[in-house]
């Protein structure tokens, strides 16, 4: 077989060696410290389930490539960016979103005021503007589309192709729509980046990053940060995060159908001013009004009031109750993140929050 589709990757990747007697899932081994003598001797530089989650990673975002790429798991996807942004060298040039998650858009801006990095702020939808800033040269263009949580996507084909023609390396934040609905390897990217907190493990029991790139010596850099920084995973929830990933395939494509059908809906809403929607993700606004975005936050029965995205439990919360949130987001936007539970269900709890009080 030349090629198989990625649902099949998400269950068959990062699998033991199929031998009488072995186990069909890489079991959880909890080591800080191997015998000597083989190429990992201590937890920070890895293990075999964190080996076994990152050959899934990898292959689920190089499922078209003719390459394969590799995969480093963090302990977070804050961590994942560190790392990177690491090996920016002393006050290079970083071309980013002006709204990206509030995280990495904070970190940023600090390693600007500091002078460890030299930050260019643009919005990601536009296309010529970004181009321009390429053209002047840069140590790294950092993208993240969908933004969170304003959903803009970039024209990464365009984007991507132009930085490597100027030589500068990219990245890609892929956390919201996760490599079933977008690969940015496959168009051009170096590196791509996952809050596996999210979509990839979707279940809300775990913090987790990875950066994916088919650079073998930017991978060895990487790790080497990991190894430095010291943020590496744990071998459990390295475990939970492939067994999440088995299923993620299933859960997008559930999902999607439900936040397509959703968002629809929303829009025929009088007191909803504005819908975004990609992938399993919706952005609403109320006309302004901060009071009905913290009402629907509070009242709903099914969906959970909780920060965070991706899990099979649908979610909302108002993300300008983050101080800390960028102002470029609408106070009274309500960030949606579609789980898997029944759509009607979903539409009927929130169409009750929307119009009176608990139900
Ligand atoms: N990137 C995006 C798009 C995110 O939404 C988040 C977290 O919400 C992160 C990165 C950071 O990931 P973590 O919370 O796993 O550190």
């Amino acid at each position: 077989m030349d090629r198989i589709d990625l649902a099949t990757v998400a269950v068959t990747a990062g699998r033991p060696t199929r031998a009488p007697d072995a186990p069909l899932n890489t079991p959880i081994v909890p080591a800080s410290a191997f015998y000597a003598g083989g190429p990992t001797e201590y937890a920070r530089e890895g293990g075999p389930t964190i080996a076994a989650l990152e050959q899934t990673v990898a292959a689920l975002e190089s499922v078209n490539l003719s390459r394969s790429a590799k995969a480093i798991a963090f302990s977070s996807g804050m961590a994942a960016a560190e790392a990177l942004l690491d090996l920016v060298p002393l006050g290079g040039r970083v071309i980013a979103p002006s709204t990206t998650y509030t995280g990495v858009g904070v970190r940023l801006r600090e390693l600007h005021d500091k002078g460890a990095i030299d930050l260019t702020l643009v919005d990601v939808v536009d296309t010529e503007r970004i181009l321009d800033e390429i053209t002047t040269g840069a140590a790294l263009l950092w993208l993240e589309s969908p933004t969170n949580p304003l959903l803009g996507v970039a024209d990464l084909p365009t984007l991507l192709a132009a930085a490597r023609k100027m030589g500068m390396r990219s990245v890609v934040d892929n956390t919201f729509a996760t490599p079933v609905l977008q690969r940015p390897l496959e168009v051009g990217a170096d590196v791509v980046l996952h809050s596996a907190t999210k979509g990839l493990s979707g279940h809300s029991d775990l913090l987790m990053g990875a950066l994916v790139t088919t650079d073998d010596e930017l991978m060895e850099q990487l790790h080497g940060r990991r190894v430095l920084l010291g943020a590496a995973p744990s071998s459990f929830d390295a475990y939970l995060a492939i067994r999440g990933i088995r299923t993620l395939p299933l859960r997008v494509q559930r999902a999607r159908g439900s936040a397509e059908l959703i968002a629809g809906r929303l829009a025929k809403e009088s007191e909803v001013s504005s819908v975004r929607h990609f992938g399993t993700m919706i952005s609403i606004e109320f006309h302004g009004d901060v009071a009905r975005a913290e009402h629907l936050c509070t009242n709903t029965r099914i969906w959970v009031y909780a920060t965070s995205l991706g899990g099979v439990e649908s979610s909302l919360e108002r993300r300008r109750r983050w101080p800390l949130e960028s102002e470029r987001v609408p106070p009274d936007l309500v960030r949606l993140s579609v789980g898997i539970e029944d759509p009607e269900d979903l539409w009927a709890d929130l169409h009750a929050a929307l119009h009176g009080g608990k139900h």
